[in-house]
């Protein structure tokens, strides 16, 4: 049998959307959604400055991984996809803003992972903060800094903070884009990956 092609897979914003941004209300006592964001880091958009230090202790006592809301479409579609695909799991664990902290984040990371994607084996996890290192046949994720290298066939996957990212660009960078809506996002993705595999 031919070897399957890879995928360096992002979590967040991809998989799943972690219990950051109920953190932010529940600190706030506020009631964002998703789409209330355009900023990656919704921390820095919303959290006065004055209160940030008190914020990443909030954060840092809780499990954000407990709470996190699932993609539509995504356990199933990667699921299927891990059948086509050696799938690996490229993430950053280390929140910029409280790099001491972030050990925390990885162990949190892993144990969601393990529970939620049983079929992909721990030993393809790759918990970084330099993805673009990494060579691999397909890249799913939904920041454009981390889709600047040479993989064959990236794909933008669509999120809150990326819908400025016009066509151009992409076009420009050769990058493919899983359309506009995050709600769709593991559909146009399961196309774009069932389309031009050989
Ligand atoms: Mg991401």
């Amino acid at each position: 049998m031919e070897k399957k092609k890879s995928i360096l897979l992002d979590v967040d914003e991809v998989v799943c959307f972690s219990g950051f941004r109920g953190a932010i209300n529940d600190f706030l006592n506020t009631d964002y959604e998703v789409d209330d964001f355009t900023n990656y880091y919704m921390d820095e958009e919303k959290i006065p400055m004055e209160r940030f230090n008190e914020f990443i202790k909030f954060i840092n006592a809780r499990n954000l991984y407990d709470n996190a809301d699932i993609l539509p479409d995504a356990i199933e579609s990667i699921e299927y996809l891990s059948y086509l695909y050696d799938i690996y799991i490229c993430s950053s664990c280390i929140n910029p803003f409280d790099i001491e902290g972030s050990g925390k984040l990885f162990k949190d990371k892993y144990d969601f992972l393990r529970s939620i994607l049983p079929f992909i084996k721990p030993e393809k996890f790759i918990f970084t903060g330099t993805k673009n290192i990494f060579k691999a046949d397909v890249q799913i994720d939904d920041r454009m800094p981390n889709l600047i290298n040479d993989i064959e066939t990236r794909i933008l996957f669509p999120s809150y903070h990326n819908k400025e990212v016009t066509d151009e660009e992409l076009i420009e960078q050769k990058i493919l884009r899983a359309g506009y809506d995050w709600r769709t996002g593991w559909k146009e993705t399961t196309k774009i990956l069932t389309k031009n595999i050989k």
